[in-house]
């Protein structure tokens, strides 16, 4: 169990959950003096295990880590993306952006989310005002007066002025708060694995939409022996009938890959586990009840096929976290209602339409009708060709 530093017995703010979001939202708010326990179910050596994704973290994005004091010790493990490369089912390219048009060093980068966590808790565990309670299971919160008393899964207690839920998609903070949230299943999983392949990717993710679900191929740094390494989203439809990819042999999922992988990567197999993970659609009706706010995966989880949930989160944490450290620094107490107003109505309109437009890309790409199919190639190709628009969705998907 971490538990650094003395246990409290009341703080200003109570995270809970320590994942990707929970642990920026710590060491934002840390690092301005604020008082914060962040609380975790799981055991953070063992979640850093269980976790073979690889992020794409946008431009925006890193600039929220650099200002949370977590990029500059990220930056070496993380790969620039050049080029993004736009396929749908057999035709070529249809659409290409490069960073180079935007003037930018890069799009985003790929990073190991075991990476990104380690960095973040470290970050968290060096900061002399939060305290990291895990594994511990957050079983009850309790309205006191001014504060809300936190019932640990131990017996014990802790109370807080403010409770973040960033307990991620089956939070138990969001169930507590009761409030009605628009769900649904895309019955799709993704199956996600690491490889390596011949030639070198020159920073290039490729992203190809295939009836099934998007096949993303995205890239990774060199490892030590100077293998070119890439990350792979293989989604696929979950259906009784049909075995998953988890199930093929090695030797039949490398066949898997070379028959989706374009021809410039040359020879390209498994190295290491292969994981699946389940897609769905969740939006909290509301993200605040009086001194609880919820934020990332807790208050929206979207489908991966735009790399846009975590980036999405870190923008809940930057806004959230402005509004709290301009609040401690008058003095305030952080769970008043016009805190919380405030950040809602800065963040749902930006959520709602990244939520809405992935959720619109899942149900245009994710199919086979022959008059869709002329629609979305003659809309990736009019994209293509108006610069202003490219430059949009460019800026867009830097979280710009
Ligand atoms: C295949 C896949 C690929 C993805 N790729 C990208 C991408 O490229 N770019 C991108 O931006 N996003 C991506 N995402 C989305 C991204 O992974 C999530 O948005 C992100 O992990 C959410 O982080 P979180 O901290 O909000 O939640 P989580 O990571 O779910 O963390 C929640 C934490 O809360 C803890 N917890 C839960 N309940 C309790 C409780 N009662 N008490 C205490 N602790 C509790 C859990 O132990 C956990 O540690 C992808 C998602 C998938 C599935």
């Amino acid at each position: 169990m971490t538990r650094k530093k003395k246990h409290q017995q009341k703080y200003d703010v109570a995270i809970i959950g320590g994942g990707l979001s929970g642990l920026t939202m710590a060491s934002m708010v840390g690092q301005a003096g604020i008082n914060v326990v962040c609380i975790d179910g799981s055991d953070p050596t063992q979640t850093r295990k269980d976790d073979l994704r690889t992020t794409a973290i946008s431009y925006g994005s890193h600039l929220i880590l650099k200002e949370a004091g977590i990029w500059q010790k990220l930056k070496q493990e993380a790969c620039p993306i050049k080029s993004i490369d736009i396929r749908d089912g057999s035709s070529p390219t249809l659409l290409n952006f490069d960073c180079k048009d935007l003037d930018k060093p890069a799009f985003g980068w790929i990073v190991d989310n075991s990476d990104l966590r380690q960095v973040l808790l470290d970050r968290v565990l060096a900061l002399k005002t939060v305290d990291h309670i895990a594994p511990m299971q957050v079983l009850d919160l309790l309205h006191e007066d001014d504060v809300v008393r936190i019932v640990l899964k131990n017996g014990k207690s802790v109370q807080a002025r403010l409770i973040i839920g960033a307990d991620g998609r089956e939070s138990f903070v969001r169930a507590w708060m009761d409030g009605p949230e628009r769900r649904w299943d895309y019955h799709q999983c993704a199956v996600i694995c690491n490889v390596v392949h011949e030639h070198p990717h020159h920073g290039k993710a490729v992203e190809h939409f295939w009836p099934d679900g998007p096949f993303a191929i995205l890239p990774l740094n060199d490892d030590e022996e100077g293998n070119h390494r890439s990350a792979i989203v293989f989604t696929e439809h979950k259906k009784a009938h049909k075995a998953s990819r988890m199930t093929l042999s090695d030797a039949a999922f490398n066949l898997a890959l070379a028959a989706r992988c374009p021809k410039e990567y040359g020879s390209i197999r498994i190295s290491g586990r292969r994981q699946a993970w389940p897609l769905n659609f969740i939006h909290a009706t509301s993200y605040i009840a009086p001194r609880v706010a919820l934020i990332a995966d807790a208050a929206h989880g979207m489908h991966p096929i735009a790399g846009q949930g975590l980036n999405m989160g870190f923008r809940d944490v930057k806004a959230l976290a402005e509004l709290l450290v301009a609040a401690h620094k008058k003095g305030q107490d952080l769970g008043q209602e016009h805190i919380l107003n405030a950040y809602e109505a800065a963040r749902r309109a930006d959520n709602t339409i990244m939520l809405a437009a992935t959720d619109g890309l899942v149900r245009l790409f994710s199919n086979d009708f022959p008059g869709l199919k002329v629609i979305r190639k003659a809309g990736l190709r009019l994209v293509g060709s108006v610069p202003p628009a490219k430059r949009f969705f460019s800026r867009y998907a830097m979280g710009l």
